[in-house]
């Protein structure tokens, strides 16, 4: 028998936490063939994925037009009544969970959809009302079922990426009370790194990365010292803030990187796992 290489029985293949995001223009063909290439090669992908362009058009098309909360700090988010939380779970859960999964099956991935509502799997409180900014005057809204992700069932992570399988997960979440709730997926993806320990979180949309001069690609950002929250703050614009805050909350949580990357083109995780695109370390 010639040994060609010898097998580390201890050796376990680091976790890679990947956001893909809901906008106009990304590729999930493209994601999908990657991330079946790196887990053929042996690595653990653990999929997160958003859906804010088709829900915004599914909800109009059902006369139930999308309306965006501005909060006094300028985040924004999507104003979720019940009859938005339905259409939130339809497209989330329901189309865009099972045609990426079917995507990666196709590829030969044998990938499992999950809601975070799915053995609670993202579970924190959901928040009693929400401050907003309506005509420049603060109001509170109390009929919205939005929260935040407090708590991650990593041990049911942990169960599938043992079996070989690879998890596709997406919001809604699950509140203390086990209502599903919206939870922004950025963040989210930040509190599945943290509690897999995943050494890297990558975060794909329609862009390169953070660029210094939104919209000027020429202006990419391809390392950040994360020292300041608010000066990373000062070059996002818009939905690329709840990333950078996403980007922080992963980092002090023990996460070695964070890399923004584009899922528009071919290999883009690969790329990102290996240094392409926004770099952002502590
Ligand atoms: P996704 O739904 O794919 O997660 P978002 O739409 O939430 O993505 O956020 C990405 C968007 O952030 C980009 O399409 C861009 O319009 C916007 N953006 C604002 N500021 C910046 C910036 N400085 N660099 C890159 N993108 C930015």
């Amino acid at each position: 028998m010639t040994v060609i290489s010898e097998i580390d029985p201890e050796f376990s293949p680091q976790i890679t936490v990947v956001k893909v995001g809901g906008s106009a223009g990304i590729n999930y063909d493209l994601v999908c063939d990657d991330i079946a290439a790196l887990v053929r090669k042996g690595e653990k992908i653990v999929l997160v994925h958003g859906g804010s362009d088709e829900t915004n058009r599914v909800s109009t098309a059902l006369g139930h037009p999308p309306q965006v909360l501005t909060s006094p700090q300028g985040y924004t988010s999507r104003f979720t009544d019940t009859e938005t939380l339905d259409i939130f779970c339809m497209v989330y859960a329901g189309k865009m969970n099972t045609r990426i999964v079917e995507r990666l099956q196709k590829r030969g991935t044998n990938a499992v959809g999950l809601s975070g509502v799915d053995g609670r799997l993202l579970q924190g409180p959901r928040k009693s009302s929400v401050r907003s900014v309506v005509n420049g005057k603060q109001v509170l809204v109390r009929d919205d079922y939005t929260g935040k992700v407090e708590t991650v069932n990593d041990s049911l992570l942990h169960l599938l990426l043992a079996a070989g399988y690879t998890p596709v997960i997406s919001p809604p979440a699950i509140s203390t009370e086990g209502e599903a709730i919206n939870v922004d997926g950025d963040r989210a993806s930040a509190m599945i790194a943290r509690a897999l320990g995943a050494r890297q979180l990558v975060i794909l949309s329609n862009v390169p990365g953070l660029l210094r001069t939104f919209p000027d690609e020429s202006t990419l950002i391809r390392q950040l010292k994360f020292t300041n929250l608010d000066e990373a703050l000062g070059f996002a614009e818009g939905r690329m803030k709840k990333k950078v805050l996403g980007a922080s909350e992963a980092l002090m949580g023990g996460v070695e990187q964070v890399i923004f990357g584009d899922a528009r083109v071919a290999g883009c995780v690969s790329a990102c796992m290996q240094g392409q695109g926004t770099v952002i370390t502590r």
